[in-house]
């Protein structure tokens, strides 16, 4: 495996990189950091987000500036000010050992006056939002006759945006530019054309399939009414207690409104839309990163950027129109080797949506069940008894104590124990009581959704397969081998032809052969694995 210390960095940066925590390069970083520490002029790096690209521009570019010089030689172009704020922190970070060196991040949203004085201190590289830095250039307020280096930082968001005349602009004032280094995660024409009018023959390194989203994610999809959106997405969030994530709307207003309909019901959350002033984008982001927040609700513009760690979910409560911004929604979890959830809320004449994107990101995206109200509320209440053995008590309360022992003592511990939930939990268990089953009956045929489709992207079945879930997965020790053997000798049928079996963490999809697969479900289903109970049923579709 390569290292760190292999790829040509300078003691002072892999010091900075150690104490990151990072082991060993990623892919992007082990391609593209030699190439770039050469001073290579012309660069195409096609990489997604959340993949260390920041590093791999940032520490050639760290090593390459002459540090006793102190004017501005490299400029960083990013689509949004979160971007570019991230950016500027990583560095921080990379140039930890290399205090000679200076950077600016220049936004809009914010005062100008003190990012021109910054940068007028002899900064010597400033990131920037393409519309901040016209303004600064044409307030005269940087000179960019000694810029060297400009990296294009997620160019197809950029061109995405509108920014096409601006980096246009940007890439003409540079005068004196040697390098030009574009990031991006698609490579769409318009920017082959960035490429093709200023660049000069670039050394062109792709990560990963274009498009191909994170194997880190696993792709999750609810069917049901579509009047039952809301309830479903209750139910997705209540049953998840320690989620942490991110639930899309396509619309400002739906936002809004699911923002208020789940305040209503105790969440910690907020939107984030167009309609926020800089001030309030920035306050939410705050709470959000310190984890005041457990959820955003977001539209797809105002999302664009956010790279916060550790979101465990992605709720796409409505399926966004082009399958393509999905992989942006998606990869807001997943990221940096963790593994994440995308969940999509659809209703059944959206089915050919859920191929549509399967196509795209060439993963399947799982066919699931709404957990039952009972499971819901068990969940939850599991998981209030754990918030309470972890609470850890104040000694003051010591001082009450005597005062209600008595009246406490006449409780045992268990009539105490559900007091206290009830008290807490009441409203919430209430109001499950009669909730509606949320799966849709009747899910349309194969060839009703290709049907809606206008290209044939449903896989053929032929029937000779069908898909069984079932709830063991790595966590539980399984690999592809060790699991088919599992389900042949549990089932005792050892016959049965077994297809393709697609392993996660928690759960795992096997393809049994028409013929055994019922009686292979039926067998397993229920049986015990170190004391948990199996699940294991039929999934929603066949596959060849
Ligand atoms: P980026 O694509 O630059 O936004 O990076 C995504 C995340 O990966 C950031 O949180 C980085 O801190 C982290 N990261 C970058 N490079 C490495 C590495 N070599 N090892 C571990 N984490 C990394």
């Amino acid at each position: 495996m390569t290292s760190f210390t292999d790829l040509g960095l300078e003691d002072n940066l892999l010091h900075a990189i150690t104490d990151l925590g990072f082991e060993s390069p990623t892919p992007i970083q082990e391609k593209a950091i030699p190439v770039l520490l050469t001073g290579v002029k012309d660069f195409v790096g096609l990489a997604q987000t959340g993949t260390g690209k920041t590093a791999a521009f940032g520490l050639p570019l760290l090593q390459l500036i002459e540090a006793n010089h102190k004017y501005p030689q490299a400029l960083i172009v990013c689509p949004t000010r979160e971007l570019c704020i991230q950016i500027h922190n990583d560095f921080k970070d990379f140039k930890k050992y290399k205090k000679q060196i200076f950077t600016e991040a220049v936004y809009g949203g914010t005062s100008i006056t003190a990012q021109i004085r910054n940068i007028k201190s002899g900064v010597q590289i400033v990131a920037a939002t393409p519309g901040r830095l016209i303004d600064l250039i044409e307030r005269k307020a940087i000179d960019l006759h000694k810029v060297k280096y400009v990296v294009l930082d997620e160019a197809d968001e950029m061109l995405n945006m509108g920014f096409r005349d601006d980096i246009d602009f940007i890439l003409e004032n540079t005068v004196n530019r040697e390098a030009t280094w574009l990031f991006s995660a698609t490579m769409p024409d318009d920017v082959r054309a960035i490429s093709r009018n200023y660049m000069n023959k670039p050394v062109e390194i792709t990560i990963g399939k274009k498009n191909a989203t994170n194997a880190n994610i696993e792709h999750q999809y609810y069917m049901t009414s579509a009047h039952l959106r809301f309830d479903a997405l209750k139910r997705l969030i209540d049953f998840n207690p320690d989620l942490y994530g991110i639930i899309f709307t396509r619309t400002k207003a739906g936002a809004q409104e699911v923002t208020e309909k789940l305040s209503k019901e105790g969440y910690a959350l907020e939107p984030l839309h167009g309609d926020l002033s800089q001030q309030q984008r920035d306050r939410v982001m705050r709470r959000f990163r310190d984890k005041s927040l457990q959820l955003l609700v977001a539209t797809d513009v105002a999302a664009r950027g956010i790279d916060v760690d550790g979101i465990t979910h992605v709720i796409n409560y409505e399926l966004p129109d082009d399958p393509e911004v999905y992989t942006h929604r998606s990869g807001r979890t997943g990221r940096a080797g963790k593994t994440g959830i995308c969940l999509s809320i659809c209703h059944s004449r959206e089915l050919y949506r859920i191929r549509e994107i399967e196509k795209l990101i060439k993963a399947p995206i799982h066919k699931m069940d709404f957990p039952e109200a009972a499971d819901v509320c068990r969940k939850k209440v599991q998981s209030f008894v754990q918030q309470l053995l972890q609470t850890e008590t104040d000694d003051e309360i010591e001082g009450f104590l005597h005062t209600i022992n008595s009246d406490l003592a006449l409780l045992s511990a268990e009539e105490l124990l559900k007091k206290i939930i009830t008290l807490q939990l009441n409203p919430f268990l209430e109001s499950y009581k009669n909730a509606p089953d949320l799966n849709v009956k009747r899910i349309p045929k194969e060839k009703e959704i290709r049907s809606r489709s206008d290209e044939n992207r449903v896989r053929k079945s032929d029937g000779s397969f069908k898909k069984l879930f079932i709830n063991l997965g790595t966590k539980d020790g399984f690999h592809k081998l060790n699991l088919l053997q599992f389900v042949l000798n549990e089932s005792k049928l050892r016959n049965a032809e077994i297809g393709k079996i697609d392993l996660r963490e928690l759960n795992s999809w096997i393809e049994v052969d028409t013929k055994n697969a019922t009686a292979m479900a039926s067998r397993i289903n229920g049986k015990k694995f170190k004391g948990r109970v199996i699940r294991m049923n039929e999934a929603s579709h066949t596959r060849k």
